[in-house]
């Protein structure tokens, strides 16, 4: 009987990705092996990039099945982080089930799953579960240590402001930085976090896309137990950088910004692009356009439309200041919606990357060694910031404090200024402190590509997981 891995993403397109890349890997190691991703059907869902993304994996002749899980009636209007925590909750019978199914005709050594759930009656099937983790092992010590931090205080993170948080592994985290499902703890989603040391502590393991060198006091910290503080710490497998194929990058815009790189000097062009939902307000455009024109330097912008708007493309000619395509034109390139990050990233003419500091961002950032301006948004993004800066040294900050403000309906947002957004790309692309940067990237991508050789650290953890499928 073929011997298949079953995958189980989140629902969500980069959930998705994520996996099949994960897919790729194993097959690329142990091409004998099937892979079978489950796909959770979103009731609300019309968006069309997933299934087109699947059906391009699917005519890539790669031994990867998906199979559709049911789909679960709509019962709320919004598609808000707890909701998809609670179908996911709602799927865990469909998953069962598939497996029993699949079970009939085949061997399923493992489960990998980006879900938080113990899924019963997997013991009786006798298939383990590991759980991938998509995000940085610093988030991951973060949640294994919840449980801990939640005892240490009667108040939501959201209302202990600039008190710092300690713990394991990470540098003091001002509790406003928390990741956003946490912040509220009479919320929704921190209850299902709040459960994630006990149901990893249950696992086969723990899967996360870093590698050693890069986040080693994380690492270090979950690997000897000191995170989760009442039961046992699972092993740790640091298999990453594990990034997307700039290949099954698709969008419109391919074509004229990778033309457009084409024409410009070697690593000259600032990159700024904020992930799939990053976007500002009107007036935060136009600071940074006034910024990126006074700085002086190229760059290639990506931009979505502004908070509140109700159309899906922006508007330039009105978003941003009066006469800034024109004057800009040549030395800088604006992008509506979407660009291919992963290719640009890699591209010779980049020389430097505004980002959200989502963590697929970093991973793309530190694969190519192009240096970086922090400037986090939402979900764990003020976290990742904070390690990149201080424990990684890889990024200049952009001060956002200016902008942390909780508005409450009707309030003012606050708002970086042109002059914070000038100076920190000029820091990168011009001075001294930038060169530094640069190198210290290139260094980091070295250690990268090392941990991916025989006998590197991702190598040898990924060897050792796979070996623990087949001890069953
Ligand atoms: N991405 C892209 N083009 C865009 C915006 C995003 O290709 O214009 C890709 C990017 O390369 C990365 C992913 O989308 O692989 C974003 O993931 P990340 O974890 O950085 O942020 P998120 O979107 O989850 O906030």
């Amino acid at each position: 009987m073929k011997e298949t891995i079953v995958l189980h993403p989140v629902p969500g397109f980069h959930h998705m990705v994520s996996l099949v890349e994960l897919g790729k890997l194993i097959l690329q190691h142990h091409p004998h092996f099937s892979i079978t991703i489950l796909v959770p059907t979103m009731p609300l869902d019309t968006s069309t990039t997933t299934s087109s993304y699947i059906s391009h994996i699917s005519k890539t002749h790669l031994p990867i099945t998906f199979f559709s899980l049911p789909s679960i009636p709509p019962h709320q209007e919004t598609q808000d982080h707890a909701m998809i925590l609670e179908y996911m909750r709602l799927n865990a019978s469909y998953v069962v089930d598939a497996l029993q199914t699949m079970r009939l005709s085949s061997s399923v050594l493992a489960l990998i799953t980006s879900s938080v759930y113990i899924y019963d009656g997997l013991d009786n099937l006798h298939i383990p579960t590991y759980y991938y983790f998509t995000s940085c092992a610093s988030t991951l010590a973060i949640l294994l240590h919840l449980p801990t931090l939640h005892n240490q205080t009667t108040k939501s993170f959201k209302d202990l402001n600039d008190t710092l948080l300690h713990v394991p592994g990470i540098p003091p985290i001002k509790a406003s930085y928390m990741p956003q499902p946490l912040l509220d703890r009479d919320g929704p989603a921190y209850h299902y976090f709040f459960n994630y040391a006990s149901c990893m502590s249950k696992s086969k393991g723990v899967i996360v896309n870093t590698f050693d060198i890069l986040e080693p006091q994380a690492i270090n910290a979950i690997a000897s137990g000191s995170c989760i503080s009442n039961g046992a710490t699972p092993p740790i497998y640091s298999i990453g950088p594990l990034i997307t194929d700039a290949k099954d990058q698709s969008g419109n815009s391919t074509s004229e910004a990778l033309a457009w790189l084409d024409a410009q000097p070697s690593r000259s062009v600032l990159f700024l692009c904020f992930g799939s939902k990053g976007t500002f307000s009107e007036a935060q455009h136009e600071k940074i356009a006034h910024g990126l024109e006074r700085s002086n330097q190229r760059f290639l912008w990506v931009v979505k439309s502004p908070k509140g708007s109700t159309s899906d493309q922006p508007q330039l000619e009105i978003l941003l200041p009066e006469g800034f395509l024109e004057r800009t034109k040549g030395r800088g390139l604006v992008v509506k919606c979407w660009a291919p990050q992963n290719a640009i990233l890699r591209h010779d003419s980049v020389g430097g990357f505004v980002t959200h500091c989502g963590w697929n961002s970093l991973l793309e950032a530190v694969s190519y060694g192009v240096p970086i301006v922090s400037w986090p948004l939402y979900a764990e993004q003020h976290l990742n910031a904070v390690v990149l800066v201080e424990e990684m040294k890889l990024a200049i900050p952009i001060d956002t404090s200016t902008s942390m403000v909780f508005c409450k309906e009707g309030e003012e947002e606050g708002l970086v200024s042109a002059e914070e957004v000038e100076k920190k790309v000029r820091q990168l692309m011009e001075f001294e402190e930038g060169k530094v940067l640069r190198q210290r990237s290139l260094e980091t991508r070295a250690m990268a590509m090392a941990a991916w050789t025989s006998g590197g650290s991702s190598f040898t953890a990924f060897s050792t997981l796979v070996a623990s499928w087949k001890q069953g």
